[in-house]
């Protein structure tokens, strides 16, 4: 749309656009075509603050709105102007032409005079010719030739010029047919003379006989170029490239400053302009064209009465325009001045105007670096800036009791995982360790100023379990921690002494600033599992005698067994009761029987080898394991030798009284026995001891 209307300024004002238009505004328009190569260099290089591009905007606003209102003022103007100048011009041409018609007129009354006064006998010879032109010496004057034709049109006599000279003779017959009709002077198309080779016309006026008849044709013929006639038309010209012309109503050049034009056919150039075509059609008055070398112009167009010529002027509007077109400089230059002075004072009022705000973005700088109080943005203003700066000091406030709660709960956190029980460590995707507490300090011996930033492989991961600690430290890199998120394990770290401590590992991961940490509450075990294994000791001690209980003694048993058979070794099972026991009960008390009790267990245990298994499996009922005992005999004697031990004197209430016990004994020889049957066994030898009589013992069969 812009380019068009370039295109048509280009047009109508090249000199302007050349000198202007081209180096300011087709810059501008350049300038802000947003897909141009050269507009990113432009953009990039300007600056970019607020107030540069509010005076730019106002520059472009004041430059834009007065190159427009000087614009439109100026086409006004050039519009107005323009119909003076048209009206001035065609007035000067319409004067012209009435000139020469009156001219022409004068020329047509002198030749019919000059008619009336030629005599019958002139056309017969050429002296009577010649004599009747020294007696009129002013159609001399007047005309380049004077000539006499018959009434068909044939030359008579002539001084030299004829117009049998008309290219054309149908031309030729039109024109005569049109002066002996209208019997009157009648001017004739333009043709070539053959005297002078240049461009002439002639003027035709019947000759009539007493009776009225047309016996003669008097001529009397125009030199075109040399006319002091249509120089006087030539004359009136405007400015100094303005001119005027004259052509026929067919559009042959009569008169034109450009001679090689002369006789020449408007109507047969290529492209004849506008105006031309349209005073061709009739039309009387001034018109604006652009002529065949491309300037517009102005055309005025005024008709003859005495001939059937056109009288035209053409007049540059360049050069009508020229005191028009320095203004439009003028004007384009003052709005430049304008709007730069504008841009200036625009400058000067943000600068002043955006103070308050560069003070503001001063004291929201000096709060960041912590050398001011959010108090200074309480400063009150009526205005926007003043809004602005509570809305700053109320985020502001908000922001920094926001991160006040977040440093207490941090603190809080912090103070917790110090006084944590269990170890917290935190370390990064790279295993890099980030939070070491105290109790992490005290179950693993390093110091926290020594672990952080370290790698925790390196540090508490026994080598065993690196590669399991490596895939683990992976998949929470890539966000995937699976099963072992929020569970608890019990693994081995290493203390920096270089022993393992036992943990119980629980594993979770936090966010912090973007990044996700693992960590782990490690709770050291160590005396949990001492406690545990004492528990389980207890529960395989009689607490009475401190030897083997009856659980303790089904699993040894069991073991026992297993090893018996795997080594093929042999094995002897001993089932004891003390005989009469209740009595002892009875007689002197519960305690009393506890001490026998006690006194019995550490008798059996002092008689066996520390390879077997001594235990109290009920009220007074003990059994021993005797591992690789391979003989009945032999298993006959060890029995024998506790039946002995057992005889010696307790000391039971600080009296001694005489203990006995009976004992069966089993042999494990071979597979076929289950540890249950081989107590069976035992259990019914111990029976027939009993029933032996006691005090001995007897073997199963
Ligand atoms: P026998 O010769 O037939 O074995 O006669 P006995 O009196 O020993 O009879 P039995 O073995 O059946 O009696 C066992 C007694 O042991 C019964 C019970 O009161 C007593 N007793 C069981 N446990 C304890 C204990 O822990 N302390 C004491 N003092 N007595 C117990
Ligand atoms: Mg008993």
């Amino acid at each position: 749309m812009l380019s068009a209307e370039v295109a048509r300024l280009r047009t109508v004002l090249p000199q302007y656009i050349n000198t202007y238009w081209s180096k300011s505004v087709c810059y501008a328009i350049l300038a802000t075509a947003p897909h141009k190569k050269r507009t990113m260099a432009v953009s990039v290089s300007l600056p970019r603050s607020l107030k540069f591009r509010m005076t730019l905007v106002v520059i472009l606003l004041v430059l834009v709105a007065t190159m427009i209102v000087t614009w439109v003022a100026l086409l006004l103007a050039e519009r107005d102007m323009k119909a003076v100048i048209g009206d001035q011009q065609f007035a000067l041409l319409s004067s012209s032409a009435a000139q020469l018609d009156a001219q022409l007129n004068a020329k047509k009354l002198l030749l019919a005079s000059l008619a009336e006064a030629v005599p019958q006998s002139a056309g017969a010879s050429a002296a009577g010719m010649l004599e009747f032109v020294r007696q009129h010496p002013i159609a001399r004057r007047e005309f380049r030739n004077l000539a006499l034709y018959n009434r068909q049109g044939d030359l008579l006599h002539t001084q030299g010029d004829a117009i049998a000279t008309l290219d054309a003779p149908a031309r030729l017959r039109a024109y005569l047919d049109q002066v002996r009709a209208g019997g009157k002077a009648v001017v004739s198309p333009p043709f070539k003379s053959f005297l002078t080779g240049a461009a002439a016309v002639v003027i035709m006026q019947p000759v009539t006989d007493a009776d009225g008849r047309t016996t003669m044709l008097l001529g009397g013929s125009l030199d075109l170029a040399d006319s002091s006639m249509l120089e006087q038309v030539a004359g009136q010209r405007s400015g100094k490239t303005g001119y005027s012309f004259i052509f026929t109503k067919d559009g042959v050049v009569v008169q034109h400053p450009d001679r090689s034009l002369l006789l020449g056919n408007l109507t047969e150039r290529a492209n004849p302009n506008l105006a031309t075509r349209r005073a061709l059609a009739g039309f009387e008055g001034w018109t604006e064209a652009v002529g065949k070398d491309g300037t517009l112009s102005i055309y005025s167009y005024k008709r003859l009465q005495g001939a059937d010529w056109i009288v035209g002027a053409r007049y540059p509007v360049a050069e009508a325009f020229a005191p028009m077109i320095a203004m439009r400089h003028q004007g384009m230059i003052a709005a430049a001045v304008f709007a730069a002075v504008a841009g200036f004072m625009t400058w000067l009022a943000i600068c002043a105007m955006l103070r308050p705000l560069n003070l503001l973005r001063q004291h929201i700088g000096e709060i960041r670096n912590g050398s001011a109080e959010i108090a200074v943005l309480q400063r009150s203003r009526p205005d926007e800036i003043g809004e602005l700066s509570g809305a700053f000091h109320q985020l502001m406030a908000e922001r920094e009791a926001a991160q006040q709660a977040i440093r207490d709960s941090e603190a809080l956190i912090s103070s917790i995982l110090e006084r944590a029980p269990d170890a917290f460590v935190s370390c990064a995707a790279d295993g890099a360790i980030t939070n070491w507490n105290a109790a992490a300090e005290r179950t693993f011996g390093w110091r926290r100023a020594d672990v952080l930033g370290r790698d925790i492989a390196e540090l508490i991961v026994p080598p065993a379990m690196r590669g399991a600690h490596q895939a683990g430290m992976r998949a929470f890199g890539e966000g995937n921690m699976g099963r072992l998120m929020n569970a608890r394990v019990r693994i081995s770290a290493v203390h920096r002494d270089g022993h393992e401590v036992p943990v119980e590992l629980s594993l979770g991961s936090i966010r912090h600033a973007g990044e996700y940490y693992a960590t782990a509450f490690l709770h050291d075990i160590t005396e949990r599992l001492a406690f545990e294994a004492q528990l389980t000791q207890l529960a395989r001690i009689d607490p009475l005698t401190g030897i083997a209980n009856r659980l303790c003694f089904e699993e040894t048993l069991q073991q026992a067994v297993l090893r018996a058979r795997r080594n093929r070794v042999p094995l002897a099972l001993a089932y004891l009761d003390i005989d009469r026991f209740k009595a002892i009960n009875d007689s002197l008390g519960h305690a009393a029987g506890d001490q026998v009790l006690c006194e019995f267990a550490a008798r059996l245990g002092a008689n066996v080898r520390a390879a077997d298994t001594v235990a109290r499996i009920a009220g007074d009922e003990f059994v021993i394991i005797f591992e690789q005992v391979g003989q009945a005999d032999e298993a006959a004697r060890l029995a024998d030798k506790i039946v002995a031990a057992i005889r010696a004197p307790f000391t039971v209430a600080g009296s001694p009284r005489q203990v006995t016990t009976s004992i069966g004994i089993a042999l494990l020889d071979g597979d076929d026995l289950t540890p249950a049957a081989l107590v069976a066994r035992a259990d019914a030898a111990l029976y027939q001891a009993k029933h032996q009589g006691r005090d001995g013992y007897a073997l199963a069969p």
